[in-house]
């Protein structure tokens, strides 16, 4: 693979240029929140506002039709990210988590009965549990978790025994935002459509790091985030398959999203309108445009190839240290993330040591508190790559992971 010229791109991003006041370098590894942005996007954002701003389709006048025009470029480059067929199958949402209720709510409130089954399983961040919870609960459908090994992954030899007819919706992440594990989409996509079911795909932390395509995939509804695509913060993606789209309810109502409004009733315009109700997250949603075509540019070959490296360096490391569990699979499972504990040492009081030392890492359950039960444990810490982190960022961490067992008096 070819390699990335990292110093160039840590350049792109100007965060990297500043030191924190007590003079250390910024080692951000908690990209798996939420990543740096480049100047290009920041430079989109504060185009639109300082040139053309205008609310969206409703002006004729040049600002509002530029607008627009941004605005269905956008969507374009979106749908060409995760290769749909459609643009109208792009709707913006604030983030995964409005997306994963719309389509909870919009699909699944409307199809599913009592008896029916939502297939989850215990690595799902909240985002993906809570909602299909709030659904069974409203439409007397079933919670299943199909059972994940010993490792960490899903346990694929029980897809029998949890994929059945009464199985109406699986739902689940391309990537794990703790384990890191790297599910197998196209097995499960074809094990769900094998009993007429509706594949889900929550791809905040996979669409960063990989290429993801809903046509060779066979993905019927998909979500993902601006913020971690080193897009902006408020704008996300929901995709639904058109046709599945007619048969889902907006869960939003008002301006815009409708067709026609009467004293006692409205009818819905077609999609995407009809899932955009009220003043859309404009700048943001054209500036992500920009972060698509800047992960694009780079190409997710590369920043994979990247990604794995690091990962697999700081694995290593991170194991040389005495009463480290790192939780998940082996490393070829994995994507860009570790979460790890450290004997002796309590989550929260490793983060903060680390923070002294300029390391950003995140503790605590990730939103994933079925999964940390599983574990075992009530939090870990999290280190989450981007393609911006280097070799020192991972000698950074390491020497301050010395520092904190110093200071815990661990060695
Ligand atoms: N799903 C996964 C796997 C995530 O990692 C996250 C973000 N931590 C979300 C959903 C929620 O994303 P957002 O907060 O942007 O809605």
């Amino acid at each position: 693979t070819q390699l990335l010229d990292i110093a160039a791109i840590r350049d792109q991003f100007p965060v990297f240029r500043e030191t924190l006041p007590n003079g250390s370098p910024v080692t951000f590894l908690d990209s798996g929140a939420s990543a740096q942005k480049p100047q290009c996007v920041i430079d989109a954002e504060r185009e639109v506002l300082e040139t053309h701003y205008a609310n969206a389709y409703r002006g004729v006048y040049q600002f509002g039709a530029q607008i627009d025009e941004e605005l269905e470029a956008s969507r374009e480059a979106v749908r060409r990210l995760i290769n749909a067929d459609d643009s109208s199958e792009i709707i913006f949402t604030s983030g995964t988590t409005m997306s994963l209720n719309m389509i909870a709510f919009g699909w699944g409130g409307r199809h599913l009965k009592a008896g029916d089954e939502i297939l989850l399983n215990h690595m799902e961040h909240h985002a993906n549990i809570v909602p299909w919870q709030q659904v069974a609960e409203r439409t007397g459908a079933v919670v299943r978790y199909l059972p994940l090994t010993a490792d960490g992954r899903l346990d694929l030899q029980r897809l029998d025994e949890f994929i059945t007819p009464k199985t109406k919706i699986l739902s689940v992440t391309g990537m794990s935002n703790v384990l890191g594990t790297i599910n197998p989409i196209p097995e499960l996509s074809k094990r769900i459509h094998d009993v007429g079911g509706v594949f889900v795909v929550d791809a905040a932390q996979s669409v960063p790091h990989q290429v993801v395509d809903v046509i060779a995939d066979q993905i019927d509804f998909l979500a993902f985030s601006g913020h971690k695509l080193y897009g902006p913060t408020g704008i996300g993606i929901m995709y639904g398959r058109s046709d599945l789209l007619e048969q889902t309810d907006p869960l939003l109502f008002g301006g815009h999203m409708i067709d026609r409004v009467y004293e006692d009733h409205s009818s819905w315009a077609e999609a995407p309108a009809k899932f955009e109700a009220g003043t859309l997250p404009i700048v943001q949603a054209i500036a992500l445009k920009t972060a698509v075509e800047y992960v694009e540019g780079i190409g997710f070959e590369a920043m994979h190839g990247h990604e794995v490296s690091l990962t697999q360096s700081a694995h290593q490391r991170l194991m040389e240290f005495p009463g480290v569990t790192i939780y998940g699979p082996s490393i070829e499972h994995k994507g860009a993330i570790l979460s790890f504990t450290m004997e002796g040492a309590h989550p929260e009081d490793l983060a903060q040591l680390l923070d002294r030392k300029g390391v950003f890492v995140r503790h605590g359950h990730h939103c994933t508190m079925p999964l940390h039960d599983l574990l075992g444990v009530s939090s870990t810490v999290r280190v989450s790559f981007g393609l911006y982190n280097n070799q020192d960022d991972i000698d950074r961490l390491v020497d301050a992971l010395q520092f904190a067992r110093h200071r815990l008096r661990l060695g």
